[in-house]
């Protein structure tokens, strides 16, 4: 039985339960006002009562009863089924969606508006759709983006190991160089791959922690040693601030570690040659402590800011780097969620973007 026919099926029961009610009483005020009547009667009391016209007065009062009881529960039971079926349109609106969506039509909106508490849900499930729509352009626009970016390395380090084993290339000179672009073009492809073994680790379980005391500061102080060379390349001033009051924390070190490594790794992509990245590490209170990475770099607009942790967003990719896929936000909020803490972010356009990472402080 569908939804439509156990509401109307409701409807006829709570008004056949109140029409069997009403009949009774009907009855039984009309028993005790037809007794009033015959008490003021001449043939006295039970000739009154047992009088032809009163027995068929009653009988006809009775069948009025009858008549009112089928006729009203056949209404309620109409008007059920009428009022159930707008009630219920939104949900096949709802169904319908739904079943478009899983198809991959993610255009889709729920129009109905039903100003009660459906609306929520309709609103709700089109922010949905949306945010599902956004991460399918973006997922197509990557897989477009990634094939031309690992075909163009391959493709230049292909002719330039062509032209040396073929000896184009014959000075001493020209052949360093080439050399030289053939390793730029490797690392370039090392750093695609590193990308996309990211996507791998967004796919694995982050929720699944595996925790253990750590000194926070010393892991910190560790991942930053592996950025020397990109910060050296870039000539930018890391400074540390750690906070010595935080003791041991329970956390996972190596998805911390991620955590740190891609906020500090943004830190230098977005950040101008010779520009300044601050990293502190501060207990708040005895439940909680901040990671804070600032830097000065090419900051977010205000417009980017509420989409940067989703999956495969890139704001102006034009003005970000072409390595990246979108990702590496959407991993360290994550990690940084499945440990029971929050990430924030403020950024001033052009200026520069500080990222703040909340963690609780399990003994
Ligand atoms: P990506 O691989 O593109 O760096 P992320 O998920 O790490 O992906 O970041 C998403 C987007 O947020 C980036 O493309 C960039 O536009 C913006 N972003 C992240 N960190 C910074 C930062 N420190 N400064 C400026 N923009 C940033």
């Amino acid at each position: 039985m569908n939804l439509q026919w156990k509401l109307s099926f409701l409807f006829l029961l709570n008004l056949g339960i109140t029409i069997i009610f009403i009949n009774f009483v009907t009855k039984y005020a009309i028993n005790q006002h037809f007794y009033q009547f015959c008490q003021l009667a001449e043939s006295g009391i039970p000739k009154c009562l047992q009088s032809q016209a009163g027995l068929q007065f009653m009988a006809s009062i009775n069948s009025s009863l009858w008549v009112v009881s089928i006729f009203g529960s056949l209404l309620a039971l109409f008007l059920g089924y009428l009022f159930s079926r707008s009630f219920l349109k939104p949900f096949q609106n709802i169904i319908t969606s739904t079943k478009q969506v899983s198809k991959g039509d993610y255009k889709i909106r729920i129009k109905a508006k039903t100003y009660d508490e459906t609306d929520e849900l309709i609103v709700a499930l089109n922010e949905m759709y949306g945010s599902l729509e956004r991460i399918e352009t973006l997922r197509k626009e990557l897989v477009a983006n990634m094939s031309h970016e690992l075909s163009t390395p391959l493709t230049n380090i292909y002719g330039y190991l062509e032209a040396l084993s073929d000896q184009v290339i014959t000075k001493k000179h020209d052949r360093k160089t080439a050399l030289k672009l053939i390793k730029s073009e490797t690392e370039r492809l090392i750093q695609l791959i590193g990308e996309l073994k990211k996507l791998a680790i967004l796919e694995s379980d982050s929720a699944q922690l595996s925790l253990s005391k750590i000194d926070i500061n010393q892991l910190i102080k560790k991942t930053t040693q592996s950025f020397t060379n990109k910060l050296k390349d870039k000539k930018i001033l890391l400074k540390t601030s750690f906070d010595d009051q935080i003791g041991k924390i329970s956390v996972d070190k190596n998805k911390i570690q991620q955590v740190i490594t891609n906020l500090l790794d943004n830190a230098i992509k977005y950040s101008a040659p010779q520009g300044a990245i601050t990293l502190t590490t501060k207990k708040i209170n005895n439940r909680q402590l901040n990671i804070i990475i600032k830097d000065q770099g090419i900051g977010i607009k205000k417009s980017d800011l509420p989409y940067i942790f989703e999956r495969f967003f890139q704001a102006d990719r034009s003005r970000s780097n072409k390595v990246g896929i979108g990702i590496g936000l959407t991993i360290v909020q994550k990690i940084v969620t499945a440990h029971g803490g929050q990430v924030k972010v403020s950024s001033i356009y052009k200026k520069g973007s500080t990222f703040i990472v909340t963690l609780p402080i399990l003994s």
